[in-house]
């Protein structure tokens, strides 16, 4: 961990486990990039961050989990929509520390990427709920919790949706250490922009306060995929304040370091009209990358982020910028049998993904 070696009392301060596959790589898209005129444009591999799972959860995890373990839990329980991302990784990166893990979800536009992550959730053995609105999405985990305390004589741990909390956003902090590491070693030139998709926004708020932590020039643009109500520059500022006070308390050599909503930049025109629904856009950026760097994205997250960027790069004078792009989705194929598994085995409320046909931009 880059922040380790520079700030040797996170290391006692913080809770950890090494989860992931670290450092990932950085690739230069060189097609896609003289395509649209960003001829020094480059894609963050976090995709492989981590076996058998990857994607941006696993850098927030080996933070949270470790607290898990700290705690002696049995159980973690977490949020998200039903083909979250974030409960999966839960899940798979639980069960690998001995850990059990319970998901409590929302429903969600229809997916072949929900009923892959629903599969893989039954098949790593997570134990999955659906409520059918924020109410009595609450009611339900406080429900769980209680049932569990009673089961197993201790409350699960709870992770946040999206993982981020101000311990998980550190593992974004390190990330961008991490790229300053490869940039020190050559392996590209400082990026001038980078392209992140923002959900829970501890993805994009670790980077900003890492960059400049780091002394960097990077500037990250948060492109928004979720509700304005959960990503927006006042939430993000005290998941700033909030992640950088956590830090500097671990160790006082860690910066207090000043933001204001001018360090913020969000990108909104890419979101579409609701959290997983696919857009035109998306579509057609995750069918353009596909083409020219043969490189898989999805409609909810990344696909959107390119969208934004591809957007940007025809109406900017991108020829002497160095552009990353962080692709923040699993590319593994981690289990080859999943078209044997039975949905059937799910609980009821899950069915409907199965039997109801795929959003139509779905391909
Ligand atoms: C969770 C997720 C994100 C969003 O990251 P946040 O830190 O929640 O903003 C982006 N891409 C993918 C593929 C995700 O699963």
């Amino acid at each position: 961990m880059p922040i380790f070696k520079i700030y040797p009392s996170f290391k006692e301060k913080l809770p950890h486990v090494a989860l992931g596959n670290v450092p990932t790589p950085v690739q230069k898209m060189k097609r896609l990039g003289e395509e649209i005129g960003a001829p020094h444009l480059y894609i963050k591999r976090d995709d492989v961050s981590g076996k058998p799972y990857g994607g941006n959860k696993v850098r927030k995890l080996e933070f949270l989990l470790g607290d898990a373990l700290r705690n002696k839990t049995k159980y973690v329980l977490t949020f998200g929509c039903a083909g979250s991302n974030h409960a999966l990784a839960t899940g798979i990166y639980a069960k690998q520390l001995g850990i059990k893990s319970i998901s409590i979800l929302r429903p969600q536009p229809n997916a072949h990427y929900v009923r892959k992550n629903l599969l893989l959730s039954y098949f790593f053995g997570l134990e999955l709920h659906q409520y059918p609105n924020k109410t009595l999405l609450y009611q339900g985990a406080r429900w769980q919790r209680f049932r569990h305390l009673l089961k197993d004589g201790r409350l699960p741990y709870v992770i946040p949706v999206g993982g981020s909390s101000p311990l998980g956003t550190v593992g974004f902090v390190n990330a961008a250490f991490e790229i300053k590491e490869q940039v020190t070693n050559g392996e590209f030139p400082e990026p001038d922009y980078v392209y992140v998709a923002s959900g829970t926004m501890g993805t994009a708020t670790g980077l900003l306060l890492g960059f400049r932590a780091a002394n960097m020039k990077t500037k990250v643009i948060s492109v928004r995929v979720n509700d304005a109500s959960r990503v927006n520059k006042g939430s993000m500022l005290k998941l700033l304040y909030d992640t950088n006070a956590l830090l500097h308390s671990a160790d006082s050599s860690f910066p207090i370091i000043s933001f204001t909503e001018q360090d913020i930049t969000i990108h909104q025109d890419f979101f579409g009209k609701e959290y997983a629904l696919f857009t035109k856009e998306g579509a057609e950026a995750i069918n353009r990358i596909e083409k020219s760097e043969g490189i898989t994205l999805e409609g909810t997250y990344t696909g959107k982020t390119l969208a934004a960027l591809i957007h940007d790069a025809g109406r900017r004078d991108w020829k002497d910028k160095a552009i990353l792009f962080w692709n923040t989705y699993n590319s593994l194929d981690i289990v080859d049998t999943l078209d044997k598994l039975d949905y059937r085995k799910l609980p009821s409320s899950f069915h409907r993904y199965f039997e109801e046909a795929v959003q139509p931009l779905d391909k």
